[in-house]
C-alpha cells in the first residue's frame, strides 16, 4: 500500500521509508461531535520507531547533499500540492479534532506560511567569511544539518504544528520522524503523502504513530540528533530532561494560561469580541487561548456583564455546522477533565457567572460539547487559576491598576502569551516592557507570531532556548561549523 492509498482510509498506519507499517493493535478514532467511530489508528511500537530512525539515517547523506535551492524547489511543489488539497486536509481535521472547517483551513494556512519561509532557507544558510585572518589564511562559517530530527506533536493542530517543524528541518538538509498525537493522526499521513508527491525521497520524512512508548523510543535513540516537542508542560519538561540526558538538542514547547488585561479605556465592544474569540473559539483548545481576564479598576462589573451576554449567544455546534463558534472538545477524556474543573471551581468558591457546561443545542448528541463557562472573583490560589484547563472555561479577576494586573500575570508559572486591551500607548508601552511572557499582544485576541518570527513562550511554557519556526528554527536545525583554510 502506498502512503497515498493509506492517507484517508479507515485504518491509519505508520509510514516508514515510504511504505505503510501496521502495528499490533488498532485504537478507534471517534467523532468528537457524536462519539461514533470514524476510523482506526494502527498503533506503532518501538520496532517501527527503530525502523523509522534507520530509514531517516540512511536517507540523511543523500538529502544533505541535495543543493539547498533544489530542496527549496521540492518544498515549493509541496506548497502547491498543499494549496490544492487544503480543503480535504481541513475536512479530516474537522472530522477528528472537531473544530470548524474555517478554523481548520486557517491553521493550515499558518502552516503554509512556514513552508513559504522554509523555501527561503538557502539565503538563511549562508555563513560568514573573513578573508586573510592571518597570512594566506581565511576563516568561514557554514550551517550544517544536524541529522535525524524527531517531532512529537499535540492533538489540537494536527497539520500546523508538524508544519512548524518539518519544512524547516527538511529545508536545512535534515531527515525527519514525526510522532503525531494519537487523537488526531490522519493529517500527518496526508502531509507525508503530499511530500512524497512533491519529490521528497523515501525515508526523508517518516511518520510513526503511537503514544508515550513510541515517543520515548524516539527521543532516547542514539541516531536521533534533535527533538522538537509541542504539548503539555509536564510532558514537555519530561521530554526535555530525557532527550537532553541522551545528548539531543531539544526544543520543548509546553502549556499555557494566557492572561488578557482589560483597561478601563479599552474599546469595550471590541474587547468583548476579542476575549470571546480568544477564550471560546476552538473550545479553548489553543495554546494561545485567553484563559484569564484581569480587569483593571472599576470597569469590572460592566465588562463582565457584557462578556456574559455575548458568550451566552455563541453557537455551540459540530464543526461541520457553518455557524459553529464553540465546537466539541476533541476527546471524551478532555471533556471529562474540563467538566471536573468546572466542579472544582464551584467547590473552590469562585462565582459561576455563566454556566453553559451542558449546552441545550448539543444535549443528547453524544458529543463532547461544553459551552462557554465564566468564573468571576477567582483567586490566584485556586486550581482553576493555577492549572491549564484547555477548554472553554474563562476565569476573571480584578486588579486596582495596570501594575497589579501585570504582577498577577507575571506571577503565573506558565507564560506563553498575554494581551492588553487599552486605548493608551503609555499603558501599552509599560505592558510590553514589563510582561514576562514570550508572545505579548496589544488589542488582538491571539498574538501568534507570523512564520518569519519564532513562536515560543517563556518560563514553564518552554524548555530549551530556541522556539519554533522563524529564525530560531534555522539555528535549531543546523549546527555551525567554522572552517580555517590556508592556501600558499
Ligand atoms: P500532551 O502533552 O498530552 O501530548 C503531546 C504529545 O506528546 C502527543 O503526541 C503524545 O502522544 C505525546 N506524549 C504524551 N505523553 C508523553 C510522554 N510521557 N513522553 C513523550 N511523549 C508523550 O498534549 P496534548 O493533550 O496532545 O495537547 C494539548 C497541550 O499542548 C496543551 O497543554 C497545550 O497548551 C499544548 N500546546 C502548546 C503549544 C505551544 O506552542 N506551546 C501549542 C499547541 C498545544
Amino acid at each position: 500500500m502506498t502512503p497515498a492509498s493509506n492517507a484517508e482510509s479507515a485504518v491509519v498506519g505508520s509510514i516508514v521509508a515510504g511504505a505503510v507499517r501496521l502495528g499490533a493493535h488498532v485504537l478507534p478514532i471517534l467523532d468528537p461531535a457524536n462519539g461514533c467511530p470514524i476510523g482506526g489508528l494502527s498503533v506503532g511500537d518501538a520496532s517501527i520507531a527503530e525502523d523509522a530512525v534507520r530509514a531517516a539515517k540512511q536517507a540523511f547523506g543523500p538529502w544533505r547533499d541535495v543543493p539547498p535551492a533544489q530542496r527549496a524547489r521540492i518544498l515549493l511543489r509541496f506548497r502547491e500540492i498543499l494549496g490544492q488539497e487544503k480543503d480535504a486536509l481541513a475536512r479530516v481535521i474537522t472530522r477528528e479534532h472537531g473544530k470548524p472547517h474555517v478554523d481548520a483551513l486557517g491553521s493550515i494556512q499558518r502552516g503554509v506560511e512556514v513552508v513559504e519561509f522554509a523555501i527561503g532557507t538557502p539565503q538563511l544558510l549562508k555563513g560568514e567569511n573573513s578573508d586573510h585572518v592571518a597570512t594566506n589564511i581565511s576563516t568561514r562559517s557554514a550551517r550544517r544539518p544536524v541529522g535525524v530530527c524527531v517531532g512529537i506533536t499535540p492533538y489540537n493542530y494536527p497539520a500546523m504544528i508538524p508544519m512548524w517543524m518539518f519544512p524547516m528541518a527538511l529545508a536545512c538538509g535534515n531527515t525527519f520522524v514525526l510522532k503525531p498525537s494519537e487523537k488526531t493522526p490522519t493529517a500527518a499521513n496526508m502531509l507525508a503523502d503530499m511530500l512524497a508527491r512533491a519529490g521528497v525521497p523515501a525515508g526523508v520524512f517518516n511518520v510513526v504513530h503511537g503514544g508515550r512508548d513510541v515517543a520515548e523510543a524516539l527521543i532516547s535513540h542514539a541516531d536521533v540528533s534533535a527533538v522538537s516537542f509541542v504539548g503539555s508542560s509536564p510532558v514537555a519538561k519530561n521530554v526535555y530532561e530525557t532527550a537532553t540526558r541522551h545528548g539531543k538538542r531539544v526544543q520543548a514547547l509546553g502549556g499555557a494560561k494566557n492572561h488578557a488585561i482589560v483597561m478601563p479605556d479599552a474599546d469595550m465592544d471590541l474587547t468583548v469580541d476579542a476575549v470571546c474569540n480568544g477564550a471560546f473559539n476552538s473550545a479553548g483548545q489553543r495554546c494561545m487561548a485567553i484563559a484569564v481576564v484581569v480587569t483593571v479598576g472599576n470597569s469590572h462589573e460592566s465588562f463582565v456583564s457584557k462578556l456574559c451576554q455575548r458568550a451566552m449567544t455563541l453557537k455551540v455546534a459540530a464543526g461541520t455546522d457553518a455557524e459553529c463558534y464553540v465546537p466539541p472538545l476533541s476527546s471524551h477524556e478532555q471533556y471529562k477533565k474540563v467538566l471536573s474543573y468546572v466542579e472544582t471551581g464551584e467547590r473552590e468558591g469562585a462565582e459561576l457567572v455563566l454556566d453553559r457546561r451542558n449546552p441545550e443545542e448539543a444535549r443528547n448528541s453524544g458529543g463532547n460539547f461544553v459551552g462557554p463557562v465564566i468564573f468571576d472573583h477567582v483567586r490566584q490560589d485556586m486550581s482553576i487559576y493555577r492549572e491549564e484547563i484547555f477548554g472553554p472555561v474563562l476565569v476573571v479577576m480584578n486588579a486596582p491598576d495596570l501594575e497589579g494586573a501585570i504582577d498577577i500575570a507575571n506571577g503565573h508559572p506558565l507564560a506563553n502569551g498575554a494581551v492588553l486591551f487599552t486605548g493608551s500607548g503609555v499603558s501599552a508601552q509599560k505592558f510590553e516592557r514589563e510582561i514576562q511572557c514570550g508572545m505579548p499582544g496589544v488589542n488582538v485576541p491571539v498574538p501568534s507570531p507570523v512564520a518569519y518570527y519564532s513562536f515560543g513562550g517563556s518560563k514553564g511554557s518552554i524548555f530549551g532556548d530556541l522556539a519554533a519556526h522563524g529564525p530560531d528554527a534555522i539555528r535549531f536545525y543546523t549546527r555551525t561549523q567554522v572552517l580555517t583554510t590556508r592556501w600558499s
